[in-house]
């Protein structure tokens, strides 16, 4: 068996592994660069294998970066099936329908490239084919494969894929711990080969008990600041966590100061409607709400900006205010408007709750710079800016070792993949030395026999 890292080495996006055995290719997830314009151009690229060669793409979850170039895939002579859980069908259609729109729209401003049309994404729909978490799939003679729970996103798993008598699995990404709303990550099974993000592979999170109040404490003190606090968040999981623990600390605990939450975003409006299809994918704590209809994701604080005038609206309200909005990175989508407008008000507040990839604008002002370029316009960076990693939708260094430790076999080599150059190598080193595993930080285009 061989595997090819077509994606995710040395960075974080661009998702895309190949294993091969005997005359038999498969992928592992066909994710978007993202990030610098350099990377994003990548995507244009041809693939560096015939896609018509791919017997069968397996897909980790719904986040662009994992499911963005299935269209593309497909456009280009892939003819085969796309296995994913049913949630990560449904989401993955909204993801790439709005990655298209803004394909659309920077391809009318920049002249970009468009990379695939509609009519892909039509085709791309057919070709998924949903799995049930813990149910073997047969792919061919002799191999299958099983989804389990990774609790990262709604939907998202880990996959264990079994051929000529060995088992190599792969993390997708893995989930922080205790996240509302998600199961927790299923053990690993008795893999001999594990490739396994690294994101956050140098890190090491918040006590994940105290997530809630960090996120009460910084909204309080923008709030008496008066200005408007804005939260970048993926579209799909992250706002709908923030709006859980935003409803909690509302409704329940009664704690959180009463200003009006916009959730401006088409896209996170809509992912919240599969949410409420799946309600077999909630845990014990989000079931329950449900059953008592407590409808967790509507609250009276909150407002939903679906049209653009909607989102124009939010301009005429006075501060304080809180606005969710994608992307997640800031690399696109209605954050940048509000960003253009309030990061140079020194009584708001940014507030990051996921990774910011090198290059984007998230980024930049996690580093702390100054100024930066929105829009074509220098804009002063005033306003108060903090993170949260506890309410990453990572795993951090220690749930992944801890993940890897507990498995049925210990795998015996382990590729770090999906991680920035020095986190990728801290996780490599610190799983040598405390499990005593053969580990490696393949190259783009690297290529191992296991
Ligand atoms: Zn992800």
């Amino acid at each position: 068996m061989k595997v090819t890292f077509y994606g995710a080495a040395h960075e974080v996006t661009g998702s895309c592994h190949r294993l091969s055995f005997s005359d038999k290719h498969f992928l592992f997830d066909c994710g978007m660069f993202q990030g610098s314009d350099f990377n994003e151009g990548r995507n244009n690229e041809p693939f560096p294998f015939a896609p018509s060669s791919i017997k069968a793409v397996l897909v980790s979850h719904a986040h662009l970066d994992h499911v963005g170039r299935l269209p593309k895939l497909v456009r280009e002579g892939f003819s085969g099936p796309i296995y994913s859980t049913d949630a990560t069908k449904e989401l993955a259609l909204l993801v790439l329908r709005d990655a298209y729109q803004i394909m659309i729209s920077d391809h009318e401003k920049f002249q970009t490239p468009i990379l695939f049309s509609e009519a892909d994404i039509t085709e791309t729909r057919a070709r998924f084919v949903g799995v049930e978490y813990g149910v073997p799939v047969q792919l061919a003679t002799d191999v299958t494969a099983v989804w389990k729970d990774v609790g990262h996103i709604f939907g998202s798993a880990f996959i264990e894929l079994t051929a000529e008598g060995k088992t190599i699995a792969f993390s997708g990404d893995i989930g922080n711990h205790n996240v509302p709303i998600l199961k927790d990550t299923e053990p690993l099974g008795a893999v001999d080969v594990l490739l396994c993000e690294s994101t956050y592979g140098d890190r090491l999170h918040e006590d994940i008990d105290t997530r809630r109040q960090l996120l009460l404490s910084l909204i309080r003190d923008g709030v008496k600041k008066g200005g408007t606090i804005m939260i970048p968040a993926f579209s799909i999981e992250r706002t709908q966590e923030i709006l859980y623990e935003l409803h909690t600390l509302s409704l329940h605990d009664k704690t959180l100061p009463r200003v009006p939450i916009y959730l401006d975003s088409p896209l996170s409006i809509d992912a919240t409607a599969v949410f409420k299809r799946f309600p077999r994918y909630y845990d014990h704590e989000a079931a329950q709400a449900q059953m008592l209809n407590d409808d967790f994701l509507n609250f009276p604080l909150l407002h939903l900006s679906y049209t653009r005038e909607q989102s124009k609206f939010i301009n005429n309200v006075l501060s304080p205010k809180i606005i969710i909005a994608g992307a997640g990175m800031m690399n696109g989508g209605r954050i940048l408007h509000h960003a253009r407008r309030y990061l140079s008000d020194p009584r708001s507040t940014l507030i990051i709750v996921g990774y910011q990839a090198s290059g984007t604008l998230g980024r930049r002002l996690y580093d702390g710079m100054s100024s930066v370029k929105i829009f074509g316009d220098l804009i002063s960076v005033r306003c108060t800016i903090k993170a949260i990693g506890a309410l990453s939708a990572h795993a951090d260094q220690k749930k992944i070792i801890d993940w890897i430790k507990k498995a049925k076999n210990i795998p015996k080599k382990v590729f770090c993949v999906h991680g920035e150059p020095a986190a990728a190598t801290a996780l490599a080193d610190r799983l040598r030395q405390a499990l005593s595993i053969e580990t490696y930080v393949p190259d783009y285009g690297e290529s191992a026999v296991i």
